[in-house]
């Protein structure tokens, strides 16, 4: 598998040589480190993209998750072309960011004020400083593999060690099993410093490691108002992907705060967070000095609610309200998640694909769950995803034609259709054989 891919990879195998020496580790983001080298791709139209050697692939990284569109959409692309011409930064208010807030708002009922940032790190970071100062209490559990960007807070509980980030930071977080309401209780229940409940509502890694919804997020909602506790949904992923209002929509528990980028912006760079107006109002400043030197949460940003994110944003969940987006990538996802188990069933191979909406996991562990819920202990599923025949059959799928997210995951996108559904099946079952 390793000869046919660097055999046909020459192009990107030139290029990573170079970016070596440039960039640390050769790469811009974590997750493109690869070995021997990752790919590099020129372009992308719809559900696939293309490499600098000349391979088509079809595509289930999807821009991170952004691109519930697929590929430079037609509509995505007029709009930010238009607004490059009518200035890309105008440095004040602008209709287009209340444009894009109504459009969230039309969304997720929750939201009753919005603040936009430049990333989900940003949202995430803001959400916690947010519910911080309105509970005026220090500590934010948060749950174990959840990511939430990669700020000092967000990094708590990972597996790896910290280097450059201050003991400080992570004695602030309170890091509990993941879908364990007793756990969240026995730490409300310990300690009267906790401001907040960080997590992805569908699971870890957008449902990698999934928990019993909704019944987890309806206790977690109870608990929480007992408490005083502030709910941070992290709906970076899940937002307008779960279903057009988001995992809350899906499983009908409102948290009291929501993060938001990727699809929120349309696929370009951008964030949000958005809830209840009490507490985002936390960064309104009030005309009193006493509270606007004081009390109020600081908030500057020079790429806030830029115009480009704004109108890509925009377009993108308004298209989102009045097409059927979500009907078509969820029914292309089911699809592959049903192919998927055929596959591995028909190969004999021990494995499982499951996933709500349009995020489906491949695991190569047996598992009996047949409602789209793995019940797998999480352990087991992360030792599965670790192992190295998964990183063989992703390099097999590249050769095939097939670029996954991470290890494991295939996001699908409203433009993605049966052509490469099917073609995906039959080239999982070749780099599986
Ligand atoms: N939260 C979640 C759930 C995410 O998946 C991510 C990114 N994958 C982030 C936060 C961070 O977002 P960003 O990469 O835009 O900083």
């Amino acid at each position: 598998i390793l000869e046919e891919y660097i055999a046909k990879h020459p192009g990107s195998a030139q290029r990573y040589a170079e970016a070596t020496q440039i960039f640390p580790g050769g790469v811009t983001h974590d997750n493109r480190y690869a070995q021997p080298f990752p790919l590099y791709i020129t372009h992308g139209t719809g559900p696939c993209k293309w490499d600098v050697d000349g391979h088509e692939y079809i595509d289930y990284v999807s821009g991170h998750g952004a691109l519930i569109l697929g590929h430079s959409h037609p509509a995505i692309a007029a709009a930010v072309s238009e607004q490059i011409y009518r200035g890309t930064h105008l440095g004040a208010c602008t209709d287009e960011e209340l444009r894009w807030a109504k459009a969230i708002m039309a969304l997720m009922p929750s939201v009753e004020r919005v603040r936009f940032h430049s990333s989900g790190t940003e949202a995430t970071l803001m959400a916690m400083r947010l519910a911080r100062a309105y509970t005026g209490k220090n500590k934010i559990i948060k749950l174990q593999d959840h990511f939430h960007g990669w700020h000092d807070y967000a990094m708590a509980g990972s597996d790896r060690p910290a280097p450059g980030i201050p003991q400080e930071s992570w004695g602030s977080m309170v890091i509990v099993p993941s879908g364990d309401l007793g756990a969240v209780e026995d730490a409300l229940n310990r300690d009267s410093d906790i401001a907040a409940i960080i997590l992805e509502p569908t699971g870890a890694h957008y449902g990698q490691l999934p928990f019993d919804t909704p019944n987890y997020l309806k206790g977690l909602r109870d608990l929480t108002h007992q408490n005083g506790v502030v709910l941070i949904f992290d709906e970076v992923v899940t937002g307008f992907r779960a279903s057009p209002g988001g995992a809350q929509v899906l499983y009908d528990v409102e948290p009291d705060l929501t993060t938001m980028a990727k699809i929120v912006a349309g696929a370009l760079p951008g964030g949000a967070v958005g809830g209840k107006a009490e507490i985002v109002d936390m960064i309104a400043h009030r005309g009193d000095p006493e509270w606007d030197n004081r009390e109020r949460v600081y908030h500057p940003g020079t790429f806030n609610g830029n115009p480009l994110s704004a109108v890509a944003g925009s377009v993108c969940l308004e298209m989102i309200a009045s097409q059927p987006i979500n009907q078509r990538a969820d029914a292309m996802a089911n699809r592959l998640k049903l192919g998927l188990n055929e596959v591995l069933g028909k190969m004999e191979v021990a494995g499982h694909a499951h996933g709500v909406a349009s995020m489906i996991h491949l695991v190569l562990a047996d598992c009996d769950c047949d409602r789209g819920i793995c019940t797998m202990p999480h352990n087991e599923i992360k030792a599965a995803i670790g192992s190295p025949a998964v990183t063989a059959l992703k390099r097999s799928m590249q050769n095939n034609g097939i670029d996954i997210m991470g290890r494991d995951s295939f996001l699908v996108s409203s433009t993605h259709t049966e052509i490469e559904i099917d073609k995906t099946l039959s080239a999982v079952e070749m780099s599986l054989a």
